[in-house]
């Protein structure tokens, strides 16, 4: 398992999405998010629910929150709620919580949705990534 995808609540707009973490060295490198669409039936599907460990960062190719363009991120520890951050603030917004937080420390865990084998199919020739519904 070297990618995970996990819900990230945008702090500025309380919008859902979704971001691809990549597992590089010890740390979950962000690469890739995009908006969720929680309430429909386009759900994570039969993708396993993990937990991972390991710090978070931001990769160069992350182009960061797609409503507000934070490329951080702070995990709250009341709810466990993933969201955006600006990344030197020492404070954030938790939208699930209602409530300003104080940040202290780094992320060392992160839960999401494991990506299995045949998900995720990598065009070698191109460097594009496909992703295909799996049933
Ligand atoms: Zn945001
Ligand atoms: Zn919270």
């Amino acid at each position: 398992m070297d990618k995970i995808t996990t819900p990230v609540v945008c702090q500025e707009t309380a919008d859902e999405m979704v971001v691809e973490f990549e597992q590089q060295g010890g740390s979950w490198a962000a690469i890739e998010a995009w908006e969720s669409h929680s309430s429909g039936t386009d759900g994570p599907g039969d993708a396993e629910r993990t937990t991972v460990t390991g710090g978070i960062v931001s990769s160069y190719e992350y182009d960061g929150c797609v409503y507000c363009g934070d490329t951080a991120f702070f995990k709250c520890g009341t709810c466990d709620t993933l969201s955006c951050h600006d990344g030197y603030s020492d404070t954030a917004y938790c939208q699930p919580c209602s409530k300003q937080v104080h940040l202290s420390g780094d992320i060392d865990e992160i839960d999401g949705s494991e990506q299995s084998d045949g998900i995720t199919d990598v065009d070698q020739s191109t460097g594009i990534t496909k992703k295909y519904s799996s049933h």
